[in-house]
């Protein structure tokens, strides 16, 4: 896999759906909801549809592209053919991100398991990270003989599915839902969403008891939709969004949807990353609105500028998308002009970009303007620093390119100091820019350690958000929100595990991912 600049990326958006008039099709739902979950990845995606009236219950469309690639957009013929041949009133559906690997076919979701008994017969999709993945593996290898293809912890979730279909499952009898999963997360440790469709015909949504990831649908008269993310289900059409909750499982039989608890929450862990910088600017995310949060965020960066800023001298840029609200906001309550001094060349395409190995890929994405930059002191805005290339590539680019005099950068996440063991692309502490300057994770940097930041990444001055200011502009209680990549405490016992073995890991020199180690 080739990294774009150096951007963190989140494993998948899942959708899906059932129509109550089953002579209707499911299929532009589901493409238009994963089109509106892009932001969660783009190497592939997929659908997998239920129809009764054909020979595979559950047929299954995958392939390596974005949405409007894979649905042949520029070709309406196609697409209609696409949308006819998958036809279903029933189906999920998964827009992918790898964080590992090379790019293939086989590794898109949705992941179909085909069975001759139809209870056993089903397709799932999947977002979120396994963190006891390799204790999982190791148990179906060692102790039940299992073969693994894929090595990822979506086949090891969809084989951990059957063993407990086939244990429950009396006289030859499918099992329910709720107890498939209530007996599935006692094994679990990490953050899985799940979108399910069996060739029974049930649609099933899953949201692990601790809630990483977000996860919403809408029940109506015609409908019941579910997505990743409230924008994907406003844009097809439906208001009446709801959350579901932590350890709570949809499951829509004929004409019933149903809402249930599957299991308990020892505690609650929305991801806080989700609202700073990965969700959709206009997706609502457990009731608290993204947009609001990144411009909380800006408002509280605002109250910590240390320097003397005024209009003449100062310009604030936001790093194009995700920044623009935290930018603008701070740029409002300092009374300072927020300009489009970086824009974001959108028609560069990701083949494009991932086919060649440019020098400098900031400049492929970004132009500059240097009747914005130019002889100015910049306020660059950005939402967090991971391996802090790209903002070392920006810094430079907006000097030299674009003339700045001076380029302070202002950053509405706290420093990244630990992995992510639950879905977010940064598993190792090497890979992480702000470790070093650290004596310990949870305490404050020096004075000095922020200078030598910034000189680092080539800035003049560098600014970071403080952790207290996260749930406060979410409007989260701290203890609702998994903040362990700012202050090391893993809300589940396999994330404090593999932290303990990433840290080991990062003082041997081995580079390798905690689980991939055990
Ligand atoms: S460790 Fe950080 S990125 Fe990962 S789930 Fe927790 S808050 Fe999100």
């Amino acid at each position: 896999m080739v990294r774009i600049l150096d951007e963190i990326k989140e494993e998948c958006g899942i959708a899906g759906g059932v129509l109550k008039d089953r002579t209707k099709n499911i299929v532009p739902y589901l493409y238009k909801m994963i089109l509106n979950l892009q932001n969660r990845g783009q190497l592939a995606c997929g659908i997998s549809t239920y129809n009764k009236e054909r020979d595979f219950l559950i047929l299954t469309y995958k392939e390596l592209g974005s949405v409007n690639e894979i649905f042949r957009i520029q070709n309406p013929k196609k697409t209609e053919a696409i949308f006819n041949e998958y036809k279903g009133s029933k189906g999920i559906a998964h827009t992918r991100y790898a964080t590992s690997g090379v790019a293939r076919k086989e590794d898109a979701h949705p992941f179909e398991r085909v069975h001759g008994r139809k209870y056993k017969w089903f397709s799932l999709c999947f977002n979120g990270n396994i963190a006891n993945y390799s204790e999982l593996k190791n148990n179906l290898l060692d102790k039940k003989n299992y073969h693994m293809i894929f090595n990822n912890d979506t086949e090891i979730l969809m084989h951990n599915i059957s063993r407990t279909i086939n244990v429950l499952s009396k006289n030859g009898e499918s099992p329910d839902p709720v107890e498939i999963f209530s007996t599935l997360a006692k094994k679990l440790d990490g953050a899985y969403n799940l979108g399910i469709i069996t060739a029974e015909g049930k649609l099933i949504a899953v949201r692990d008891p601790l809630g990483f990831r977000p996860l919403c649908y809408s029940i109506d008269k015609d409908k019941t939709l579910f997505a990743s993310e409230s924008v994907a289900l406003r844009q097809s059409g439906v208001n009446n969004i709801k959350y579901l909750k932590p350890g709570e499982i949809l499951v829509n039989i004929g004409k019933e949807t149903r809402i249930k608890r599957y299991s308990p929450s020892s505690r609650i862990a929305h991801c806080m990353f989700e609202w700073v910088y990965f969700a959709n600017v206009s997706s609502v995310l457990d009731n608290s609105s993204v947009y609001m949060a990144r411009t909380n965020l800006g408002k509280e960066m605002a109250k910590r500028e240390p320097l003397d800023v005024n209009k003449k001298e100062y310009v604030v840029i936001p790093v194009p998308d995700s920044s623009k609200p935290f930018g603008d906001s701070y740029a409002y309550e300092k009374g300072l002009p927020s300009r489009e001094g970086l824009v974001r060349n959108r028609y560069v395409g990701r083949t494009f970009i991932e086919g060649h190995n440019r020098k400098n890929k900031v400049e492929e994405k970004f132009t500059v303007l240097k009747e914005i930059t130019k002889g100015k002191k910049i306020l660059l805005m950005d939402d967090s620093i991971v391996r802090g290339n790209t903002s070392k590539k920006l810094v430079k680019y907006i000097k030299t390119k674009g003339e700045a005099k001076e380029v302070h950068l202002r950053i509405s996440c706290p420093p990244i100091l630990a992995p992510c063991f639950y879905g977010i692309d940064m598993s190792t502490i090497s890979e992480l820019f702000a470790p070093r300057f650290f004596k310990k994770v949870g305490r404050n940097v020096s004075k000095e350690a922020m200078q030598e930041m910034a000189k680092e990444l080539g800035a003049d001055t560098l600014v970071y958000q403080k952790i207290e200011s996260i749930p406060k502009a979410i409007g989260k209680n701290r203890d609702e929100l998994c903040m362990a990549c700012l202050n090391g405490n893993y809300p589940t016992k396999w994330g404090e595990n593999l932290y303990t073995i990433a840290k080991d890991n990062h003082k041997k020199g081995i580079k390798q991912r905690a689980y991939e180690c055990c």
